[in-house]
């Protein structure tokens, strides 16, 4: 049944917009470019942040330090055509990133390579050596359903609960075995010494920041954008012929087949000066906390940045059962759940839903990149 359709103006004549836009983040703006530079389109981008970027949004903070208010932000991807379409709007800084956890006393590589089971076992296996030793602690798991059978099945249980098992209790509120298998299978095992957190083909960030890329994906003058608006203020008093939204699909539904639960965090940023002759206190751009202290990951921004600057700053995250929707949580219950909501999206046609919130998946940036674009493609299809 097509219930939402009436909250809406009718379509309207030339002075209006013809596509009205929900969300500042990587969604909204690649199809507000899209739309506006491609298909001709008068375009209204709302947000009811003061500002673009979504979650990728970045700014300087009162010491000048380039940070992301909303946690650590690096991109990677392996779509020539993702990476091409965005070098329309930022020139790039390569950056490999890196990332150590805190386990047993110790800082060792996260993922899980051959210099952690060295380092933490005090051994000194070669690489054919580990594929043997994790044969050995790996368990049998037959059909592998859950985010502990993929650790389990792959490293056993020993590494499991010092690496995953905590910090996944922490950052979900639920234990491994409660998640999806897609939800840790994110993080490999390597019996390489490869200790970069991803391996992408192309590992950049945009050398002016994520809010830079954003202004100049929005600079069309057929766009227009208006920031610290929540679109239930204005959707009736503005003439638009569709929308397209990128909010939670829930809240867009008001809830009516309850609540699908996003995990929220708490930030704590911190500004700091690194001992003398230091430039950084941490010596990679995350550490990650399985175990120790509530927060799950401690990142330092001029890692991923390369700003060079007499302090420095570090981001500390919480996790959060309430607050600020950022990530869907992979498991049956909501993806069935979800799937109502996906129903009703799909019976409205007036409104197109895309992004990480209004798919409900687990998306990178570049993954919202592509169903964007590919979004666009089918929106303009005649
Ligand atoms: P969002 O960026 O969430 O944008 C949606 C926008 O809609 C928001 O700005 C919101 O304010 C707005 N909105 C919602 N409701 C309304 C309303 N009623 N009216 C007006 N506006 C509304 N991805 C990577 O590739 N690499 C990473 O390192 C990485 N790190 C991450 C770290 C954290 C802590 C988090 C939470 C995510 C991370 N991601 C990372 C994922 C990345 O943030 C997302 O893939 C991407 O930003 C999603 O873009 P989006 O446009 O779908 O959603
Ligand atoms: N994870 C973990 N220990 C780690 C890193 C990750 O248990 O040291 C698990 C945890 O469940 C996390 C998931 O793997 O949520 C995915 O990790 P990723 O780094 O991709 O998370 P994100 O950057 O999206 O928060």
């Amino acid at each position: 049944m097509h219930t939402f359709k009436s909250q809406f103006p009718a379509p309207t004549g030339a002075t209006g917009y013809d596509t009205l836009i929900v969300g500042a983040g990587f969604a909204g703006s690649v199809i507000a470019e899209r739309l506006a530079s491609q298909a001709g389109q008068r375009v209204l981008v709302v947000d009811k942040r003061p500002h673009i970027g979504g979650n990728a949004h970045d700014r300087h903070d009162d010491a000048g330090l380039l940070v992301h208010p909303y946690g650590p932000h690096i991109f990677h991807t392996n779509s020539a055509e993702v990476f091409g379409y965005l070098s329309q709007f930022t020139e790039w800084r390569p950056y490999q990133h890196r990332v150590l956890a805190s386990v047993d006393g110790q800082l060792l590589p996260m993922p899980i390579n051959l210099d952690t089971v060295n380092r933490l076992y005090g051994l000194s296996l070669s690489s054919f050596e580990m594929d043997d030793f994790l044969a050995r602690v790996a368990e049998r798991v037959d059909g592998v359903r859950t985010s502990e059978d993929v650790v389990v099945s792959r490293v056993g249980r020993d590494l499991y609960t010092k690496f995953f098992r905590g910090y996944t209790r922490k950052q979900w509120g639920l234990d491994p075995s409660e998640l999806d298998a897609s939800v840790t299978a994110r993080v490999p095992t390597r019996t390489s010494r490869d200790d970069r957190y991803f391996t992408d083909t192309h590992q950049a960030m945009p050398l002016h920041g994520y809010t830079r890329m954003f202004e100049r994906m929005l600079a069309h003058p057929n766009i227009h954008v208006m920031t610290g608006t929540d679109y239930r203020d204005i959707v009736h008093l503005l003439p638009w012929k569709h929308m397209v939204y990128t909010g939670p699909i829930d809240t867009f539904f008001d809830h009516h087949h309850g609540q699908l639960p996003y995990r929220s965090l708490a930030f704590e940023h911190v500004t700091v000066q690194p001992p003398a002759g230091q430039a950084t206190v941490q010596p990679v751009g995350t550490v990650n906390h399985p175990n120790d202290h509530l927060y799950t990951r401690v990142t330092e921004f001029k890692h991923l940045t390369g700003q060079r600057h007499e302090a420095t700053s570090l981001v500390y995250e919480y996790s959060r059962s309430q607050g600020d929707p950022y990530y869907p949580v992979p498991r049956a219950e909501n993806t069935q759940l979800y799937r109502r909501y996906e129903a009703d999206a799909e019976a409205l046609s007036d409104v197109t839903f895309v992004g990480r919130l209004a798919s409900y998946k687990y998306y990178n940036m570049d993954q919202v990149v592509a169903q964007s674009l590919a979004t666009f493609k089918r929106m303009v299809q005649p």
